[in-house]
């Protein structure tokens, strides 16, 4: 398929760049792009953020331990059948994490500290397998937001991580003593996050049941059905009402599956705060600045075309970064939606890869 009689692209070299990057960088023809967007296999290329791993320490006690045994082979396995996902969903690149509640959900500090340790360790030597396709996020233990820090400096400095991912609250020493990170014990955290200038993903986690009775009878409500978007919604407003982010303007946090409802709420929130005759958050701007502002907002878990339009015309498409959630969700499905979805292939190549390369400077 020869265009303007100088360059060549065949199957092969769009299914190496991706037709985004080639329609970016100018090498596609618009006769070309006729021949891009006949669907064939899930055009590869992208970088997905919201990929979560399990290992031994966490295993007994982690979200996949009601998994099929040939699920919890594939969320332990980080090497060639990770790969092998990876290209079915055309992912060039996974930023990886500890699966939920992980770190959050071990009470007794040291033992934390230890574990978050161990993960870092076990996920940084299979990196270094599979450099150019595998990343990682660091699991802190903010039982102890001081030694959390230091873990994570190591973590980006030493192993050449690309932030943090916290699964929500942490317990910490009595099962039913949980924080929440606007609290003033995790203002030097935060400190430390502005200063390496790295991600942090607020991942959800589900309520205690003790703390949730409208979910008592409900099991089935209180995980990924909606439970983890009212808890990670919430958790995020606390962290933007507290004044945060007036305080560490450049921080910078991700949450996933389309934003836990927030695009679609944020005129309402600010609405009401602006007439309510009840209190008002600490924060001194209007909580969407902050959403635009300070937070990335990843498709995990959602793959529906609607709500992403929706976040779109929030929040911009500078802001939104692919991501898939495996293995709780599949990698073909979820790239048959996106490599699909009626977006520009400008806004395609932002979302599938560019955000991620400038947000992780991959
Ligand atoms: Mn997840």
């Amino acid at each position: 398929m020869p265009i303007n009689g100088k360059t060549e692209i065949t199957r092969r070299t769009f299914m190496q760049v991706g037709s985004g990057a080639a329609l970016a960088t100018g090498v596609l023809s618009s006769t070309a792009k006729l021949e891009a967007a006949i669907p064939s296999a899930s055009s590869p290329g992208k970088i997905a953020v919201e990929e979560h791993f399990d290992f031994p320490a966490t295993a007994g006690a982690s979200y996949a331990a009601p998994g099929s045994p040939e699920f919890k082979r594939q969320i332990q396995d980080l090497g060639s059948g990770r790969i092998a996902e990876m290209d079915r969903g055309g992912v060039e690149v996974c930023i990886l994490s500890l699966v939920g509640p992980g770190i959050q959900a071990i009470t007794d500090v040291r033992q934390a500290t230890e574990v978050a340790r161990q993960a870092n360790d076990h996920l940084a030597e299979n990196i270094g397998k599979n450099p150019k396709r595998l990343k990682g996020f660091a699991a802190v233990a903010l039982q102890d937001p001081q030694s959390a820090a230091q873990e994570l400096v190591r973590c980006i400095k030493e192993l050449g991580f690309c932030g943090a991912l916290v699964n929500g609250f942490t317990q910490s020493g009595q099962a039913d003593s949980i924080s929440f990170y606007d609290m003033p014990q995790y203002r030097d955290f935060w400190a430390t996050v502005q200063q390496l200038d790295v991600p942090f993903y607020l991942h959800p986690r589900a309520a205690l049941p003790e703390h949730q009775p409208a979910y008592q009878g409900h099991a089935w409500l209180t995980g990924s059905v909606w439970g983890f978007t009212a808890e990670t919604s919430v958790h995020a407003l606390r962290l933007m009402g507290s004044g945060l982010f007036d305080d560490y303007p450049k921080l910078k946090l991700i949450l996933g599956h389309l934003g836990e409802g927030l695009p679609c709420n944020i005129w309402r929130i600010d609405n009401r705060i602006s007439r309510t005759l009840g209190s008002r958050p600490k924060a001194n701007r209007p909580i969407a600045q902050y959403l635009r502002q300070n937070f990335y907002i990843t498709t995990s878990g959602n793959f529906r075309t609607q709500t992403l339009t929706e976040v779109i015309d929030e929040v911009g498409t500078d802001r939104i970064l692919y991501s898939v959630d495996f293995p709780f969700e599949d990698m073909g499905v979820a790239a048959e939606w996106f490599d699909h979805a009626p977006l520009s292939e400008a806004n395609r190549l932002k979302i599938g890869r560019a955000n991620a390369q400038q947000l992780f400077h991959l």
